[in-house]
């Protein structure tokens, strides 16, 4: 796969899936400004990347806020002249039963999985439009399409990912910017550690490749989104879950 010459952003890509995308396309040869809450964490992710300087770099915002959006794809535009590709990855979960969940979970939990999403596609599709090229991939979830109970907020920003997915592709498909969404199902990483052994064994259970995914599962399917090869491909949603739902 050879993605020399694009440039991409990858929110929340300090760690875990996000880090994963990141480096992956580099090592396909794009460049890479990978944005996330920790700054510190994602210069981290930076110096452990091949390709050397300037093949990627560390930014910091929060993307529920739109003015740290529109400051992030200002510095991403000065210091690689274009954007090719979009990845929205950050995301956040705060479980809890519907009839529990505390209203400002609830809004933060919107605000950065959803509105985030939105904040960037604001952002970046008027520069694609211009350039009549671009990429969107959003990640969303697998309990986006089939719900969980616990976790009725995460479910809801992730179905409405999709629902943005669909509209962002129809919206821009007529200048050449496709618009799709990657839902994985039970991956390793910092948002799943901790939930108790109990969760994962009953994960573990439903999963008939009977294995958790890890971040470059993930990333090996993004990357194909991006690259020439789907040219042909918008509006769609695919998991990334070992046959967790079917
Ligand atoms: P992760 O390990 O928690 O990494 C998410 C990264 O996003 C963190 O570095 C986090 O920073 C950053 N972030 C959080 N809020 C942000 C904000 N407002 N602005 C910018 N960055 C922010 O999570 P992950 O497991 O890699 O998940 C990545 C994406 O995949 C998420 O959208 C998640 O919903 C989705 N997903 C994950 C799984 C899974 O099983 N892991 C399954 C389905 C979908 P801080 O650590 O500082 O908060």
């Amino acid at each position: 796969m050879n993605l020399k010459s694009k440039v991409a952003l990858v929110t929340g890509a300090a760690q875990g899936i996000g880090k994963a995308i990141a480096l992956r396309l580099v090592q396909a040869g794009a460049n890479v400004a990978l944005a996330d809450l920790n700054f510190d964490l994602a210069q981290t992710t930076v110096n452990e990347m091949p390709g050397g300087e300037g093949k990627s770099m560390a930014f910091r915002a929060d993307v529920s806020d739109s003015s740290q959006v529109e400051e992030l794809v200002k510095k991403v535009l000065e210091n690689f002249s274009k954007l090719d590709v979009l990845v929205n990855n950050a995301g956040i979960i705060k479980d809890a039963l519907l009839v529990r969940i505390p209203e400002e979970e609830w809004d933060q939990v919107i605000r950065i999985n959803l509105k985030g999403a939105y904040n960037l596609i604001k952002r970046v599709a008027p520069l694609m439009m211009k350039q009549r090229s671009g990429r969107i991939v959003n990640i969303s979830s697998v309990v986006g399409l089939m719900g969980n109970a616990g976790q009725a907020s995460y479910a809801a920003s992730k179905a409405g990912l999709i629902g943005l997915t669909k509209s962002a592709a129809k919206e821009l498909a007529s200048r050449g910017i496709t618009v799709n969404a990657v839902a994985p199902g039970y991956i390793q990483t910092a948002m799943t550690e901790n939930l108790p052994q109990v969760t994962k064994d009953a994960f573990l259970h439903l999963i008939p490749l009977k294995r958790f995914g890890s971040p470059a599962d993930v990333a090996n399917l993004v990357a194909f989104l991006i690259s020439d090869q789907a040219d042909y491909i918008t509006g769609q949603v695919f998991q990334v879950d070992g046959g967790l739902l079917m």
